[in-house]
């Protein structure tokens, strides 16, 4: 079995807001000198101080935004816990400047678009939106298909560089991880397309599942055409999270 590539150490170079709930790091350094290239899309795996009472790095999950020589972007989004908290990752991004350093795992395979579909459906929240980014600018310029996409306000809708042919609507919802509802329902709203069809989506937990209920149960789509991940559960921190992901691999 190949082995992980070691964690490399970072700095971050630059930061930006984006939106007013999405936050860019910069990173570059050290840790990016012969990083494999075209990773967009994928993930990394950031390795931040260990939680009280722990010995072992905490560690979160981010997509590589965009790569260029020498520096990578990672879009994070600001949300707060009902108590007003934010979590570890989150506090490491509002707190980094340039300079500060970061241990990074990874990368991890990105999850494109299969190339050749009659049309591309695709569901996401904010945390999806750097891995949709990327996918939507890979695509043929000729794809078609519908993009919905769930963010916390009107103005974090960003400009995609999306094909014509792929729709794409903002859903607002200030309050994440409260509508699961909400991207399941924009997608059963369409007519269902015609010919060879691959859906894409990734999300709340709970989003997942309701999407997941609509694309896989009721659409009947087989593996090969459905991509379906959950990114974050409400109420549950990353490691709390991964264990509530495998119980559910477990129970279907
Ligand atoms: C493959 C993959 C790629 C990902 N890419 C990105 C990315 O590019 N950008 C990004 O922002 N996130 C991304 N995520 C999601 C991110 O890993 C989680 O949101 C993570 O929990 C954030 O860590 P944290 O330390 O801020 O909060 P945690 O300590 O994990 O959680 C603290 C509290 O915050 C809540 N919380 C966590 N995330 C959110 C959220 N988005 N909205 C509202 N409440 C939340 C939790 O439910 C918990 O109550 C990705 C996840 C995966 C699996």
């Amino acid at each position: 079995m190949a082995s992980r590539p070691a964690p490399r150490t970072m700095t971050v170079i630059a930061k930006r807001k984006v939106s007013p709930s999405m936050l860019r790091v910069t990173l570059g350094g050290e840790g990016m000198v012969d990083y494999p290239p075209d990773q967009q899309g994928g993930y990394v795996k950031l390795r931040l101080a260990p939680l009280p009472g722990k010995d072992k790095p905490t560690v979160r999950t981010y997509t590589i935004r965009a790569q260029r020589e020498g520096e990578m972007d990672v879009d994070f989004v600001l949300h707060e816990t009902p108590d007003g908290s934010h979590g570890p990752a989150t506090d490491w991004a509002l707190a980094a400047e340039p300079g500060t350093v970061i241990d990074l795992g990874g990368p991890g395979p990105a999850k494109p678009l299969p190339e050749g579909m009659d049309f591309y459906l695709i569901a996401g929240d904010m945390t999806a939106l750097p891995a949709i980014s990327v996918n939507l600018e890979a695509l043929p310029r000729d794809a078609k298909g519908i993009a919905v996409l769930e963010v916390q306000d009107d103005a974090d809708r960003q400009d995609l560089a999306a094909p014509e042919g792929v729709e794409i609507r903002w859903l607002v919802n200030p309050q994440p991880g409260t509508q699961p509802d909400l991207l399941a329902g924009a997608l059963r709203d369409i007519a269902w397309p015609q010919g060879d069809v691959h859906a894409w989506a990734a999300c709340e937990f709970s989003s997942m599942k309701a999407l997941r209920g609509l694309l896989r149960e009721e659409r009947g789509l087989g593996p090969d055409r459905l991509y379906i991940s959950s990114y974050w559960k409400s109420g549950l921190d990353e490691d709390n999270h991964k264990l509530a992901k495998r119980e559910d691999a477990e129970a279907v």
